[in-house]
């Protein structure tokens, strides 16, 4: 670059194309153990001054959702409100060294009336929210935005176990990502069930991006149970291209609620 001004600008850019809308594509940030990338760990991305509210914010992601503790939500019986439908994407792997599906913002989520458009999903491994204590060996987040700019991520764990079909359909392309092959276009990506299990059960708070700059308004709906599974095999592909941690540690809950929809059947006594 020529002149200091194009530099700015682009840097300018730079930080309004990826420091909101996808919540991982911020650059010059590392996790623990990671070499792979430069930066700070989450333990000092709050130092940097763009980025205080990681180190401030009193309402951060990722949590430990703790089943035994959250308030059940009677009016929500019937699950998430998505409608998705199967549509191409690019696949890449981002500058924070986390795999990205981008997709074109058709499928939706509801939430309280508002709607969110399905911008694109990543993958966090290990899992970066951890349920009653457990952590998953993968953790998938489904990134939605609002046409004002608000978000709203369905956090989906993948248990050990069955190999994954909806992963599997474009999983072994993973080793093709290089230097000179940076993306690859997928022609038909489903995300509906039973490809995706979004079912029976979720847990919704208030949270944050999991990634620098953390900003918060987030809503999260993290998936309960294991019906969502990764195979031995599946994560071993994950782990050959991309052999280092990418999950942020819990962060405390401070005086947040945790919701959960019922899931049984409305005649049905419900419990947790
Ligand atoms: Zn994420």
């Amino acid at each position: 670059m020529s002149n200091p001004l194009e530099f700015i600008l682009a840097t300018l850019c730079l930080l309004a194309s990826t420091g909101f809308g996808s919540g991982a594509d911020s650059a010059g940030f590392s996790y623990y153990g990671n070499p792979a990338t430069m930066g700070p760990t989450p333990d000092k991305w709050g130092d940097n001054p763009l980025w205080r509210t990681c180190a401030v914010g009193r309402e951060q992601s990722p949590i430990d959702v703790d089943t035994k503790t959250v308030t059940l939500v009677i009016n929500d019986i019937f699950g998430l409100d998505t409608s998705y439908f199967p549509e191409n994407g690019s696949f890449f792997i981002n500058s924070a060294n986390i795999i990205q599906v981008k997709l074109n913002g058709e499928g939706r989520l509801k939430i309280q009336e508002k709607t969110y458009f399905l911008q694109q999903f990543h993958f966090h491994a290990p899992s970066e929210h951890t349920i009653d204590g457990v952590r998953f060996p993968l953790e998938m987040h489904l990134v939605h935005k609002s046409e004002t700019g608000e978000l709203a991520v369905i956090g989906i764990p993948f248990a050990y176990g069955e190999k994954n079909e909806f992963l599997a359909t474009f999983w072994d392309k993973l080793p093709l990502l290089t230097d000179s092959n940076p993306s690859i276009n997928l022609t038909y990506v489903d995300v509906r069930e039973p490809n995706v299990h979004l079912r029976p059960a979720y847990a919704r708070y208030n949270g944050s991006l999991t990634t620098p700059p953390c900003t918060e308004g987030v809503t999260w709906s993290v998936i309960l149970g294991e019906a969502n599974t990764v195979s031995k095999k599946q994560v071993e592909t994950y782990n050959k291209r991309l052999p280092y941690p990418n999950a942020r540690p819990s962060q405390p809950l401070n005086d947040r609620e945790v919701k959960r929809n019922v899931f049984h059947g409305p005649r049905r006594k419900p419990h947790v």
